[in-house]
């Protein structure tokens, strides 16, 4: 038995999943003649309250088009350091947007009003043009960690008061849904432009999704084009997308749990000096002074057990759709084997 816990983006369509991508109606996107991927945004744009949703290849993709939409060259985006879109997305808000990014340090990346205003920029010719403040729920490199509703009310309240715009990287945004408990649509309401994958816990195998208004998404929709980003029949995955929309968001709450369970494991293991809270489906815990990364990677490769180093001295586990209770079991098993 393999265990790969490296992220939530290796689980595979299911049965019922791909009977529904069989079964697609298909034309030609960019003519806007897929009745599956018209299903699917209007679909997303209902579920969000927004005006519009864009179905797009990669979460990075509709990242990217986002800040290009929002900003002009010379603008800057304020943002989390452990953000996706500075530390993941290949330099591209400088390629593809010509803008600079200004770093704040949150708790485990969750950002506050205090913690953003000082990265606020005053008008004068020296500085770049402060444009569009960056959150990330849930926050990958936070371990996961989530903004509930109240958290994130009083930064849209900021960025209106200084003319800023709001964008959500929501890879994991329906965990963070899930583990509050809160509304969809009393997140949405507070930012422009909103981006999600459905290739992670969801379990699509290609796709993410930006969501905003009308307008904004006219555009969006240029910019996808000149990227590359235009599909043609593209509903064949998009229909997998849409399961995934439709049946796979309350069992997230099963990811959470197992995360916990094989959290309090990892507290116990003698080779972890510490681990940062859980909160939905993702784990970072730091090896022990003495043990290297790579070595105790090794250990769980020799049975079988697959994550990723994640930092100076940290491995991150991710449970997801395809990690059942068998395979917890057997995590929990190598867990308290290992020994140093
Ligand atoms: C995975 C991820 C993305 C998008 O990644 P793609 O692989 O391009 O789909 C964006 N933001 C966060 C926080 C992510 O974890």
């Amino acid at each position: 038995m393999i265990v790969d816990l490296r992220s939530d983006t290796v689980t595979k369509p299911s049965k019922q999943m791909k009977e529904a991508m069989l079964a697609a109606p298909v034309g030609d996107d960019v003519f806007d003649e897929d009745p599956t991927i018209n299903d699917l945004q209007d679909y997303a744009s209902n579920l969000f309250g927004k005006e519009a949703a864009l179905y797009c290849p990669s979460g990075t993709m509709t990242n990217q088009i986002a800040i290009r939409c929002l900003t002009q060259p010379q603008d800057e985006v304020i943002c989390d350091q452990r953000s996706h879109i500075y530390n993941y997305e290949g330099g591209g808000l400088a390629y593809n947007s010509m803008v600079s990014v200004r770093l704040a340090d949150g708790e485990r990346g969750i950002l506050t009003p205090e913690l953003i205003e000082p990265n606020i920029l005053k008008e004068d010719i020296h500085y770049p043009i402060s444009k569009v403040i960056g959150l990330e729920n849930t926050v990958n490199k936070g371990g996961g960690a989530c903004y509930r509703e109240k958290d994130i009310e009083p930064i849209a309240r900021l960025a209106e008061k200084n003319d800023l715009k709001m964008h959500l990287d929501g890879a994991r945004f329906f965990n963070a849904i899930v583990a509050t408990g809160e509304e969809i649509k009393d997140h949405a309401k507070h930012f422009d432009t909103i981006s999600i994958c459905l290739s992670k816990g969801l379990g699509a195998p290609v796709g993410s999704i930006l969501l905003g208004t009308d307008e904004v998404i006219k555009k969006a929709k240029r910019v996808r084009k000149v990227l590359g980003g235009g599909m043609r029949q593209a509903g064949i995955i998009a229909a997998g997308a849409l399961f995934a929309l439709k049946n796979n968001i309350e069992r997230l709450a099963d990811d959470h749990q197992r995360a916990k369970t094989l959290a309090k494991e990892l507290e116990q293991a003698d080779f972890v000096k510490n681990i940062l809270p859980v909160d939905t489906n993702i784990i970072i815990f730091e090896v022990r002074d003495d043990l290297s990364v790579e070595n105790v990677l090794n250990k769980f490769e020799e049975n079988k057990v697959y994550a990723v180093p994640f930092g100076k001295g940290a491995i991150r586990f991710v449970t997801h759709l395809d990690f059942n209770d068998e395979q917890m079991e057997r995590t929990i098993n190598v867990i308290r084997l290992l020994s140093f």
